[in-house]
């Protein structure tokens, strides 16, 4: 909506750009202040840019049809992995074709939730892991993918929103770690 856009376009300074808000102060923020600088607000852009990918190319696709990465095959919806991940473990929640969450039907809403509830569970009772948040992005790819990401116990400064920028900086984890999780998640699934 324009408006909105106008009204960030209102509250920037005199050098142009917003303010860091007050997350900047949080000590879960994984950036120091010092130097800190917000990017400059960009152009309206309506009708938005199609940014859906075909089926062939398509990440979680490959994914809902390779042994390895595949945790869980329900009705309409499954669960699967990436091949790889810097945090303990991370699971998405995903349509078996591709279709995004628009398309889903009041009982795929059901599948949805029961499977973010179990999944949840099962990566939450693995061990060394101290929460597990769940996200929506999916990023206009048409594919609908709910990720649930686990944080490491004891590690407090990665808690919260802003997990997924520490996440980028953090070394790969190694490959048979995530394999014997992704056993155990499995299994508990199959439950
Ligand atoms: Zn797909």
């Amino acid at each position: 909506m324009r408006e909105f856009l106008e009204r960030a376009q209102a509250a920037v300074g005199d050098d142009g750009r917003l303010v860091p808000g007050s997350m900047a102060s949080w000590d879960v923020f994984p950036f120091e202040t010092a130097g800190l600088r917000v990017r400059s607000l960009e152009e309206y852009a309506v009708p938005e840019p199609d940014r859906t990918r075909t089926p062939e190319s398509c990440g979680t696709c490959r994914a809902l049809v390779t042994d390895d990465l595949l945790l869980h095959t329900g009705e309409r919806l499954g669960v699967v992995r990436p091949s790889g991940c810097n945090l303990v473990f991370v699971a998405n929640v995903v349509s078996r074709s591709h279709e995004s969450l628009d398309d889903l039907d009041d009982e795929g809403h059901a599948e949805m939730g029961r499977l973010i509830g179990r999944t949840y569970r099962a990566m939450k009772s693995l061990e060394g892991v101290g929460n597990v948040h769940v996200n929506k992005w999916e990023n206009g790819g048409g594919h609908l993918s709910v990720t649930l990401l686990a944080r490491p116990e004891g590690v407090l400064q990665l808690r919260g929103s802003n997990l997924t920028v520490w996440a980028d900086m953090l070394p790969a984890t190694p490959r048979e770690e995530l394999d014997a999780r992704a056993e155990l998640v499995r299994a508990a699934l199959a439950r």
